[in-house]
């Protein structure tokens, strides 16, 4: 075991942002790094059982008779995946490929007219839709006008005008008329992808994208009354605590209602684009607890409410609130407000979620393509919940979100070692996580799942 704390040690290198002085990062902190708990890749658990579970056995017809029968007052989300980026980062393990042909987009939106026609006409106006996230990708690497058709055709087909419109977006490439546009639509949320502002580490994850361009952006969406949420990354090749530390503090002044901070998950086996990542470069596990432990510390001591293991927000914003009053929840997307239980994606590659089925439509843009164009639903491969992947999905979901919970009839995990490191109190049918169990909090929930095997791949590490 070691016991590690945060400090921020030099400022060198750091003349690319013009901080002041060091953040004061000496005091101890209650999260202590075991290096056995965190060995085992684990999932990220944005649904139970998670896409490795998905087989070609769940589909279209599944996701058709879920739609057929749905109750006319529930609440649905829509999810509209944009699997386009002008600049392909990296690091990135997103569905999404260049932008660099037109005629390629214009065919793209126009099958997601269709489908979302399709799935309107299918629907028969049953279901009420709440919230509305075009994700991607980057949904504006599209041209303004489609990115408006496409939520107009939304509006027209569905009954969706009370609807909260949210929109992840790439700063590089926002403009004052893409902004203005947002807020006369209504879009109250955007999401922008900042990851760092360190310049060196820009340049090793192939995105440069300065500071004073998201310092713009943030500026004319505060003038647009559109609250915003930033994406930062650790763990990125080359990158210090000092580089995190001032990107956090650049970040902490830019003011942003949420914040997000992911640890980079190498994976190049499964993601090509990111060979061209130098693995020297990138800190290491321990480093990496100390730049996750340092980044909760920064987030909270400048007042934003730990929400879950890596999200962030104001005490005023949903999230927060959400948190507040246990109604936090975890779907796709992350950490949510959204009390939805049906979610319909809508795009390529975009998940639609029932209580009882987890569904994904084809990933290929052109083979979506022609799903839609022949008036099929695009549902290639999925999960059917049983009962038992419910109740292990409930346990994970409450641990994650809310930190604790009762496990009922599923059989009770060993979770020695996280009680012998007082992480975890188990009373009867009850697990309590600790604060300090935090970092550990996707290695507990991992305990619940049924389906995970040793030493999975695909998944990363806890931080
Ligand atoms: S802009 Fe976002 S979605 Fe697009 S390549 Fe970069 S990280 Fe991936």
């Amino acid at each position: 075991m070691r016991r590690r704390r945060h400090c921020v040690r030099s400022r060198e290198n750091l003349t690319w942002l013009n901080v002041p002085e060091a953040p004061s990062c000496d005091a101890a902190c209650m999260w202590t790094y075991h290096a056995d708990l965190l060995a085992r890749p684990v999932p990220r658990y944005t649904s139970y059982p998670t896409a490795a579970q998905f087989h070609d056995g769940a589909g279209a017809d599944d996701l058709a008779a879920r739609l057929e029968t749905l109750d006319t007052k529930t609440d649905i989300s829509l999810y509209v995946h944009i699997p386009y980026c002008h600049d392909i980062c990296w690091y990135c393990g997103c569905n999404t490929g260049a932008a660099n042909r037109s005629q390629r987009l214009i065919a793209y939106v126009e099958a997601l007219e269709q489908e979302i026609a399709g799935m309107a006409r299918r629907l028969g106006g049953r279901g009420r839709v709440r919230r509305i996230a075009f994700g991607g990708g980057s949904p504006n690497s599209l041209p303004l006008v489609d990115f408006i058709r496409l939520l107009q055709q939304i509006l027209l087909c569905f009954d969706a005008h009370q609807a909260e419109i949210s929109v992840e977006l790439d700063p590089r490439r926002l403009d004052r008329q893409w902004i203005a546009s947002l807020a006369t639509m209504g879009v109250s949320r955007v999401n922008l992808g900042v990851q760092t502002f360190a310049p060196h580490v820009q340049a090793r994850i192939g995105r440069i994208q300065p500071l004073d361009m998201v310092e713009h952006a943030m500026e004319q969406l505060g003038g647009a009354g559109i609250a915003t949420g930033f994406d930062l990354m650790y763990g990125l090749p080359g990158q210090s605590l000092d580089d995190l530390a001032a990107t956090i503090e650049a970040s902490i002044r830019l003011n942003p209602a949420r914040v997000a901070l992911f640890g980079y998950a190498h994976m190049p086996k499964l993601l090509p684009r990111q060979r061209r990542i130098d693995a020297s470069d990138l800190p290491d596990i321990a480093a990496r607890f100390e730049m996750a432990a340092m980044g909760y510390r920064m987030l909270t001591d400048a007042g934003y409410m730990a929400i879950g293991f890596d999200h962030f927000a104001q005490p005023e914003d949903s999230m927060a609130i959400a948190l507040g009053e246990g109604r936090l929840r975890r779907n796709f997307q992350g950490f949510t407000d959204d009390p939805a239980e049906v979610l319909i994606g809508l795009g390529a590659s975009a998940i639609s979620q029932f209580p009882d089925l987890i569904v994904q439509n084809e990933k290929r843009a052109g083979s979506w393509r022609q799903l839609v164009e022949k008036d099929s639903l695009s549902a290639v491969r999925g999960t059917l919940r049983t009962a038992d992947d419910r109740e292990r999905g409930r346990i994970i979901e409450a641990l994650l979100c809310r930190g604790e919970a009762d496990v009922g009839p599923c059989p009770m995990p060993d979770l020695s070692r996280f009680e012998e490191l007082a992480l975890v109190e188990v009373a009867a049918d009850r697990v309590l996580l600790k604060p300090q169990a935090l970092p550990y909090a996707r290695s507990i929930a991992a305990c619940f799942d049924a389906w995970l095997q040793p030493a999975e791949k695909r998944f990363s590490h806890a931080v």
